[in-house]
């Protein structure tokens, strides 16, 4: 009989794979999607959501055309257990799918223990994370627009690895901007559970001292522990407790509970290790994980532009193999993370190019590629949302 193909999750991995395993395979491969959201909804470009200059709608995709045009099964629901011997995930419904192959790209679980009273927070409405865009990334702007002029928004950044490094630089500024421009007594603070700001670093710093000096403050090895939403204060492993009219306390990550669940977080209890040439766990034979749930290699991002690349390496390697098909897969990922430094109209970015290297079966970024931004730039502000456009078309059009 046909092979059939499992993908759990449909965000920037998942989507990908499920549409490059039917056309690697020539719609031959069955390919069933799982995934508990009505639509796509893009985390790239929520920054500016947060600080109001689109729409949450103008960053989702339905599913249409995974299903019309390339044949996909998609089905709403939550895989609630996978079972890796016998190759059956069960779903939340209580039905059961059988697969020849399992694509599992679930992306990140917020792990609530690492800060004291934030989950019970959270449910109540009251501190927020907006780190999986949707309704909560909507609802944080709400607190920004009720906020009034003289506020803080505080921000409180884990211990790397976690997703987008500098996806929270990113929303400080933007959100920085926004106050100049509507509420221009209010501040943003930074606290960093890093030693300084990891990813593009001088020049966040230098627009935060140019543009947003007396805004934007920035506070480096605050690990928070604790929130006390009554009193909106965040407590730290050392430093003074904050208090902040908004509070934005992204907690430590780790890979979707489903791996976890799953056994497959080997590495650390958190990540999932895989064989890079595939994407196979070390943990599961037939389960292919990608994106942010993965362990990385030295200097590999946990971004959408990566879980959309290790996806064509996984898909390309799953239909050889279905087919019988012998290859020898000398894989190149690359990356671009564009940030925006305002409520929309300058931007910059950072590349990287990743290659396999056999003898260390690891990726090494290539000397001499890739970069970041000289400075700001009203250019990389149209590059920046062609990027997700095509890249949502990449995975779903
Ligand atoms: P996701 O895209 O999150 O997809 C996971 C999907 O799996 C979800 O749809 C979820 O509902 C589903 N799922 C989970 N568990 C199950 C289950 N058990 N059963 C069924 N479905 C399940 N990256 C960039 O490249 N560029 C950027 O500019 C950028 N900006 C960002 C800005 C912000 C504010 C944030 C938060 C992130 C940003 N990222 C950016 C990072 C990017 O969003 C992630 O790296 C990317 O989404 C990872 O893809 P993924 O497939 O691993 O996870």
């Amino acid at each position: 009989s046909k092979a059939r193909l499992l993908v759990v999750g449909g965000g920037y991995g998942g989507a990908t794979a499920a549409k490059y395993i039917r056309l690697f395979s020539d719609y031959k491969i069955e390919v069933v999607l799982v995934e508990p959201n009505e639509a796509f909804v893009s985390c790239p470009i929520s920054n500016l959501v947060v600080g109001g200059a689109r729409q949450i709608q103008e960053l989702t995709v339905p599913y249409t055309a995974l299903r019309a045009k390339h044949g996909v099964t998609v089905v709403r629901d939550y895989v609630a257990g996978i079972d890796a011997a016998k190759r059956v995930a069960t779903l939340a419904s209580g039905a059961s799918i059988a697969y020849d192959k399992l694509v599992l790209s679930p992306g990140i679980d917020l792990m609530w223990d690492s800060v004291a009273g934030l989950k019970e927070a959270h449910a109540a409405g009251q501190i927020l994370q907006a780190w999986k865009a949707g309704p909560e990334t909507v609802a944080l702007r709400r607190q920004l627009e009720a906020m009034p002029d003289g506020g803080v928004y505080a921000i409180t950044i884990p211990e790397a690895p976690y997703r987008c490094p500098p996806g929270p630089y990113e929303r400080a500024s933007v959100i920085a901007s926004y106050f100049k421009q509507a509420k221009p007594r209010s501040k943003v603070l930074i606290l960093d559970a890093n030693q300084d700001v990891i990813s593009k670093g001088p020049l966040f710093k230098k627009i935060w001292a140019e543009q947003y000096k007396g805004i934007i403050e920035y506070r480096p090895q605050h690990k928070a522990v604790a929130v006390d939403a009554k009193a909106s204060t965040v407590k730290f492993e050392v430093q003074d407790d904050v208090k902040a009219d908004v509070l934005n306390v992204l907690p430590s990550m780790r890979a979707g509970a489903i791996a976890v669940q799953t056994g497959l977080a080997n590495s650390n209890g958190r990540w999932v290790g895989v064989n890079y040439l595939n994407f196979e766990s070390t943990a599961a034979k037939d389960i292919h994980v990608l994106g942010d749930a993965i362990q990385i290699a030295p200097l590999m991002p946990k971004s959408g532009h990566m879980a959309n690349s290790h996806a064509k390496v996984a898909a390309a390697a799953i239909v050889a193999e279905l087919n019988g098909w012998e290859i020898n897969p000398a894989p190149m990922l690359t990356n671009t993370c564009y940030s925006y430094v305002d409520t929309g109209k300058k931007v910059i970015h950072v590349a990287s190019v990743h290659e396999y290297v056999a003898a260390e079966k690891t990726f090494k970024t290539v000397a001499g590629s890739g970069g970041v931004s000289a400075a700001p730039n009203e250019l990389e502000a149209t590059y920046a949302w062609n990027w997700a456009r095509t890249i949502w078309s990449d995975a779903l059009a």
